[in-house]
């Protein structure tokens, strides 16, 4: 089946890319990400698992041809692998050509083998250090081994593994070549990310931790040569490869860099708000469209467009003054990573 694009945004892009936060909860607790004692929502708030469905097969009608289930936490949601058992229809009939997740790992021993047999193929796990008290304090509440045999799990289920850095000065700077050997070791794509300004995370201060990826680039180059590749993917990652292993190196720098133009994705919330750029506070509220349309899809459908009407052309972050423009109150585990 074809699945023609019918979501273009005013600036002539396609969506074609749809990424879900199912939950907001999490098993962690990650310094840049939340506070200690994180508030979390009512679960009436969130789109129940059946709402999830009816709104992506929507989405997947329109032209959406990736499916990424990020969080929070995506595997701590009950009832998950129901939804993800689901989807997997939509891989079956060829209008969706990729379902995949962005996890922190921790319950990857208990479940990816049957993310694999729903037709996930790939897996994005967070992992910012290979040092056990560097984890601990960064995720406060995670467990560095589990993470690892989590990775392990992936790897033995057939998952191909990506691993998200997050860069932290101060932090993890002193292990770039420790972790680009050991993901290269065990065949695993690699990327850093720069740290963004998004909700309030208590006392944490990310200028502080902020470590630009131009840098991090630089220091990369003094022990491993780079070559530049396009494998460009509508998103902020762009990419290099090793020269000598062509182990891929991946760098997110949506402060740093302007990646709007080839834009091709939108972001649900867990409660589901639709939010058409990372870095912009509009969005649309398709769980009233949902629960006011019980038995009408067109009417969602109509909200899908109206929203996807409003796409703007670009975001607003900037670091270069030593101060945070642009900052966003949300939470990355609210909006979806
Ligand atoms: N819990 C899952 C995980 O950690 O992979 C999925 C959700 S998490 C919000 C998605 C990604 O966002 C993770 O790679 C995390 O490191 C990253 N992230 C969270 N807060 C961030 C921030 N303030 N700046 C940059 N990346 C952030
Ligand atoms: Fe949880 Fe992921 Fe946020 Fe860490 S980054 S607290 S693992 S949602």
């Amino acid at each position: 089946m074809t699945n023609e694009p019918k979501l273009i945004d005013p600036f002539a892009r396609a969506i074609s890319y749809l990424r879900v936060s199912v939950t907001d909860r999490c098993d962690f607790r990650c310094v840049y990400c939340m506070s200690e004692n994180m508030t979390f929502l009512p679960k009436k708030e969130l789109l129940s698992l059946e709402e999830l469905d009816r709104l992506c097969s929507l989405f997947i009608g329109l032209g959406v041809e990736k499916l990424r289930i990020t969080g929070g936490e995506p595997l701590v949601r009950r009832g998950i692998m129901d939804f993800f058992q689901a989807m997997s229809r939509h891989l079956d009939s060829g209008a969706l050509r990729e379902l995949t997740l962005t996890t922190n790992g921790s319950q990857l021993r208990k479940y990816a083998g049957d993310l694999a047999a729903c037709g996930v193929k790939r897996v994005n796990i967070s992992l910012d250090t290979l040092d056990e008290q560097k984890f601990a304090k960064i995720t406060r509440w995670g467990r560095l081994a589990q993470v690892l045999d989590g990775i392990d799990a992936a790897q033995e289920a057939g998952l191909q593994v990506k691993i998200n850095a997050v860069a932290l000065k101060g932090v993890n700077d002193d292990e770039l070549e420790h972790m680009v050997t050991w993901c290269g070791a065990r065949g695993m794509d690699l990327t850093f990310i720069e740290v963004m300004p998004m909700g309030d995370i208590g006392n944490e201060n990310r200028l502080d931790q902020y470590w630009s990826l131009k840098d991090l680039r630089r220091q990369l180059e003094e022990f491993a040569p780079l070559v530049d590749v396009d494998d460009r993917t509508g998103g902020p990652a762009r990419y290099v490869r090793v020269a000598e292993t062509g182990q891929r190196i991946g760098f997110i720098t949506p402060l740093s860099h302007n990646f709007c133009e080839s834009c091709n994705r939108v972001r649900l919330t867990c409660t589901g708000e639709l939010y058409q750029c990372l870095g912009q506070e509009e969005q649309v509220d398709l769980r009233k469209a949902l629960r006011d349309n019980p038995a009408n899809d067109r009417a969602v459908e109509e909200a899908i467009f109206a929203a996807i009407a409003k796409k703007p052309k670009g975001h607003d972050f900037d670091y270069s003054r030593r101060e945070v423009a642009g900052e966003m109150s949300r939470h990355m585990s609210h909006t979806g990573g």
